[in-house]
């Protein structure tokens, strides 16, 4: 029996190189995605997940959470907080940064994994040359994983293959994988914009890779 593998697909650049690293890896019959709808402001992340994934030739699932835009008080879910426009100014956290959202994220993943037999989860988190999101870093999606394992009586593996990957890196990963197609339809921007405004920490981070790996940001090409 083959393996089977369940991708937190968000509709970014990210998420979208992991879904070709899992379909790469363990074979499209294999793989199903999993998008949250949690009331991110920009609800065209949703609509690029689904057309990722169908484009992808894989299922894609939304599962609705709607407690963080409730709790509010951050960039992404809030529409009264404007996103912050400096990367890394200062040691606190940006306030795009949702507290709890990846470790709820993987382990309602968990749970829809576990009710299918499937026993390997991929994210796109990276502790990398990214936001300082703490729950991106290895140490918590280890400790995520042992409390999983624990908590479901599970062989649960997190797969993480951006970790420890500059975003130059991701994006030569990317074209090795044959995704670069599918970063066409992908969305980054914090502000929500297609094409992208180019300006917000989102949109230079993903900028920056591209540049550094010498390809043309398919977005771009397609939005020109
Ligand atoms: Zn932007």
């Amino acid at each position: 029996m083959n393996a089977k593998a369940l991708v937190v697909l968000s509709g970014g650049q990210d998420s979208t190189t992991c879904l070709y690293w899992a379909l790469d890896k363990f074979g499209a019959n294999f793989v199903q995605t999993l998008t949250f709808d949690y009331g991110q402001r920009h609800r065209v992340e949703l609509e690029c997940a689904a057309r990722i994934a169908k484009f992808a030739g894989v299922p894609n699932k939304m599962l609705p959470i709607d407690t963080f835009e409730a709790l509010g008080g951050n960039a992404l879910t809030d529409e009264r907080v404007d996103v912050h426009m400096d990367v890394g100014a200062d040691s606190d956290l940006p306030n795009t940064f949702v507290p709890g959202r990846n470790i709820v994220f993987l382990t309602f993943a968990a749970a829809y994994a576990w009710q299918r037999n499937i026993e390997h989860l991929v994210t796109g988190v990276a502790q990398t040359d990214y936001s300082g999101y703490p729950d991106c870093r290895q140490e918590t999606i280890e400790a995520v994983q042992s409390t999983l394992r624990l908590g479901m009586e599970s062989n649960i593996v997190i797969h993480t293959p951006l970790m420890y990957r500059s975003k130059k890196e991701t994006v030569l990963l990317a074209r090795d994988l044959g995704a670069l197609e599918a970063m066409a339809l992908t969305h980054t921007c914090y502000n929500g914009r297609r094409p992208p405004c180019g300006q917000c920490p989102a949109c230079r981070l993903r900028a920056r890779g591209f540049d550094q790996a010498g390809i043309k940001d398919p977005v771009l090409v397609i939005s020109a």
